[in-house]
C-alpha cells in the first residue's frame, strides 16, 4: 500500500492550480502529443484525486507521471507559483513505493544498487575514458590534497559516445595548470537517476561524500549538470565549494585569459534543464563561448529560463525512447532555424540525446559540449595562436 503522506502535504497547493493552463504550451510533452492528460494541469488534477480518495493508483496513473522529462517548464510559467516540480517529485516517490513502479525503472534500481553506475558495469571501467589520453596526468586517481576533485558521472565515464567530454575538460585542466584528481572506480552513481524516479539515495549519498572529504579537496567540478545539481543542492557539503565545469572554466578565464585560436562557425546554445532552469547557471557558458574568436552566436527561440528539454530529462529515456527522441528533433529544429552549424550545450546527456536523433533522422548539424568547443581552440603547440 503507497504512502501518500509526502503527497498529500501538496494538497493546499494542488488546489491553488486554477487551470489556467499556462503549463501546456512550453510542455514538450504536451507539444508533441496533443492530448490534455500529459499536461501538468491534468496531472495535478489526477494527484489531487488521489489524496481525495476518488481514484485509486493504477498504472495508467504511473504511465502518466513518468512520462515527463522533469524540465521544470510547466513550474517556470504557472503564474499561480505552483511547485509542479515538487509535486511530481512527491508522486513518484509515492509511486516508486507501490506495484506500480515501472519496470524499466526498477531494473535501473537494481543496476545502481549492486553496480553503482547507471550501465551495470564493473567500478573499473570508469577509467576507460582516460585510456586514449595522449599524456595521462599524475594523480589522476585519488590523489590526496589535490585542490580539485573532478567527479566524472556515469554517462561520460561509461558511454564511449561521451568519454570526448572528459578527456577535454582533462585537456584544458592540464593547460590551465589545475591540481586535479578524480574518484575513478571508487566513484559511485551520484544518485540523481534514482531521486528522480522517486527512489532514496542516502547510501550513495554517504559514500561519495566520505570518500571527497577523505581526499580533502577545496572544490568539486563536474561537467555533468544532473550530478551538479545533486551535489550542490542534495549533497550541499559544507567545507566543499561545488562547480559545474562552465563555472570552473569561466573563473579560470577571468583570472587570466588563455591564448584562443579563431574558430569559425555559427553556434547556438542549449541549456540543459538540470543546469539552467533547476540551478540557474545560465551566464558562465554564454561567457565561453564569446570568449572565443571567431564564433558566431546566436540564440534560438527558447533560450535561457525558457528553453525547451532535449528530451533526455527525467527518466523518460527509459520508459519510452521513441517520444524521448522526437523532442530532441523538435530542439535540433529550434537550432536548425538559427542557422547554427552546431549546437553546444554543457551537458553529455543533452549532447547525447541530441547527437542520436541528429544521426537517426540524418540531420546535418554538429553536437558539442562548450569544454569541447574551448578545447578545440586551444593552440595545439606554444607557437600557433
Ligand atoms: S499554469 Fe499553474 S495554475 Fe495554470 S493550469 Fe498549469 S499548474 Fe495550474
Ligand atoms: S516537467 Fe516538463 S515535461 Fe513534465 S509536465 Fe512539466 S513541462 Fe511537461
Amino acid at each position: 500500500m503507497a504512502n501518500f503522506e509526502r503527497l498529500n502535504q501538496y494538497q493546499q497547493e494542488m488546489l491553488r492550480c486554477n487551470r489556467c493552463g499556462y503549463c501546456q504550451a512550453p510542455c514538450p510533452i504536451y507539444t508533441l502529443l496533443r492530448r490534455e492528460p500529459v499536461t501538468a494541469r491534468a496531472r495535478i488534477q489526477l494527484l489531487r484525486a488521489l489524496t481525495e480518495g476518488k481514484l485509486s493508483l493504477s498504472e495508467v496513473g504511473s504511465h502518466y507521471i513518468y512520462g515527463c522529462t522533469d524540465c521544470q517548464s510547466c513550474r517556470v510559467g504557472c503564474p499561480g507559483g505552483v511547485r509542479t516540480d515538487q509535486i511530481f517529485a512527491a508522486a513518484r516517490e509515492v509511486i516508486a513505493d507501490s506495484e506500480f513502479f515501472p519496470a524499466g525503472l526498477a531494473e535501473l534500481e537494481q543496476r545502481v544498487r549492486t553496480t553503482h553506475n547507471i550501465s551495470g558495469e564493473p567500478g573499473e571501467n570508469r577509467l576507460l575514458w582516460a585510456e586514449n589520453l595522449d599524456v595521462k596526468p599524475e594523480g589522476l586517481v585519488g590523489k590526496g590534497g589535490a585542490e580539485v576533485v573532478l567527479f566524472t558521472g556515469c554517462v561520460s565515464a561509461l558511454y564511449p559516445m561521451a568519454y570526448g567530454i572528459l578527456q577535454d575538460v582533462v585537456e584544458v585542466l592540464e593547460a590551465a595548470k589545475v591540481d586535479f584528481t578524480t574518484l575513478g572506480p571508487d566513484e559511485w552513481c551520484c544518485g540523481y537517476p534514482l531521486l528522480s524516479a522517486g527512489l532514496p539515495v542516502s547510501e550513495l549519498i554517504a559514500h561519495n561524500l566520505d570518500r571527497v572529504e577523505a581526499l580533502g579537496a577545496k572544490t568539486l567540478v563536474t561537467t555533468c549538470p544532473s550530478c551538479y545539481h545533486v551535489w550542490k543542492y542534495q549533497y550541499a557539503p559544507d567545507s566543499i565549494e561545488v562547480m559545474h565545469s562552465t563555472e570552473f572554466l569561466d573563473q579560470l578565464l577571468e583570472a587570466g585569459p588563455m591564448p584562443l585560436r579563431s574558430l569559425n562557425m555559427r553556434v547556438t546554445y542549449h541549456d540543459p534543464c538540470d543546469l539552467g532552469r533547476k540551478s540557474e547557471v545560465y551566464d558562465a557558458p554564454r561567457r565561453i563561448i564569446e570568449s572565443i574568436p571567431g564564433l558566431e552566436f546566436a540564440e534560438m527561440e527558447d533560450h535561457g529560463e525558457n528553453a525547451m528539454c532535449c528530451g533526455g530529462g527525467g527518466n523518460l529515456e527509459t520508459l519510452d525512447a521513441k517520444l524521448s527522441g522526437a523532442v530532441a528533433r523538435l530542439r535540433l529544429e529550434q537550432a536548425q532555424a538559427v542557422g547554427a552549424e552546431a549546437i553546444v550545450s554543457a551537458c553529455q546527456q543533452c549532447e547525447r540525446t541530441l547527437r542520436m536523433a541528429a544521426r537517426r533522422d540524418k540531420v546535418r548539424i554538429k553536437v558539442m559540449d562548450v569544454v569541447q568547443l574551448l578545447r578545440t581552440a586551444l593552440p595545439k603547440d606554444e607557437t600557433e595562436t
